[in-house]
């Protein structure tokens, strides 16, 4: 059976090597191993979220040669962003408030949600953590009963139990989403649908079966999975975390650093086949730098992994 993964960048800022690194992934696995590409427009975040962006990464994507079995860079240039109703061939977070909408009551009917007045510092302050550690909201207004408004934050009460999953390429791991972050924020103060909230969401909307992501969004699978559990999902999502991008002196590249933007490589003169084997040699896809073409991609992932079989 034909399985489903999606790439879901958010159009916060230009396309970088981390980025393709991940597409690399995303392809990678799907073409190895039969599985469709769904593109998706991380775009909930409207205060950072710039269609300039937009356009420039569905360039990329054509000139890179990544192209998405659901959602051709084509049909989201054909659809406007923000109508009401988002077009089955271009998805975009920015077209979905109903569908959040309908999420968050459903939950709120089960009595899964309350409604947050802490600011941010609030919940610093009372996380006490050690340095670099991820703040735990404590929980302060969850017997409040703060009266409604969609102008608040609401949470979703996170069960007190460990998260089991499969990870594709590190095995077996836990997780205890109340322990790390306590109640997941699902709307914040201004009205905007949270990063946790609209993927999960979303990820079950469009019937993804496999999500193929960087490490650093790790510590997010064990929360996404309750929420997903709490939505009603029956087949839990499976996960495939793959290595950062890191710098031959073992340095991880930030996401900010320009060398790495594609924009700024191309106009430097770079060709995409050496942009891909630089990504593919920097996150450990090949043992040194070379060029890549896409039709290799699937060559590089079916001798290291056990396919998605049963999906
Ligand atoms: N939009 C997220 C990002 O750009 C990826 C979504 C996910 O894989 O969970 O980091
Ligand atoms: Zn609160």
């Amino acid at each position: 059976m034909v399985w489903r993964t999606r790439f879901a960048p958010a159009p916060t800022g230009y396309l970088h090597l981390g980025h393709v690194v991940n597409a690399l992934h995303v392809w990678g696995l799907a073409r190895a191993f039969g599985g469709d590409v769904l593109l998706r427009i991380e775009d909930h975040d409207r205060t950072r979220c710039r269609d300039e962006y937009e356009a420039a990464l569905l360039d990329d994507l054509d000139w890179l040669g990544f192209a998405p079995d659901i959602g051709s860079t084509d049909s989201f240039r054909a659809s406007r962003r923000g109508r009401a109703h988002a077009s089955p061939h271009a998805q975009r977070q920015s077209d979905n408030d109903a569908r959040y909408a309908a999420a968050l009551a459903t939950l709120t009917e089960c009595g899964l949600t309350y409604v947050c007045t802490c600011t941010r510092r609030d919940v610093a302050r009372h996380a006490a953590r050690a340095p670099g550690e991820e703040p735990r909201y404590p929980g302060t207004c969850r017997d409040a009963q703060h009266a409604d408004a969609d102008s608040l934050a609401r949470r979703v009460r996170i069960p007190d139990s460990e998260a089991l999953f499969e990870d594709g390429r590190l095995g077996l791991l836990r997780q205890s989403p109340a322990e790390q972050c306590g109640d997941v924020l699902v709307r914040d103060r201004h009205g905007q649908w949270t990063y946790q909230f609209a993927v999960v969401v979303d990820d079950m909307a469009h019937r993804i079966d496999v999500a193929i992501r960087g490490e650093d969004l790790l510590a997010s699978t064990g929360r996404q999975l309750r929420l997903a559990a709490l939505l009603g999902r029956e087949r839990p999502l499976r996960w495939w975390h793959h290595p950062l991008l890191v710098h031959a002196d073992g340095r991880k590249l930030s996401k900010a650093n320009h060398d790495t933007s594609i924009r700024e490589r191309r106009a430097a003169g770079a060709h995409a086949a050496g942009l891909l084997g630089e990504a593919a040699f920097l996150s450990g896809l090949l043992p040194a730098a070379r060029d890549l073409s896409i039709d290799e991609l699937p060559a590089l992932f079916q001798s290291r992994v056990t396919p998605f079989s049963g999906s």
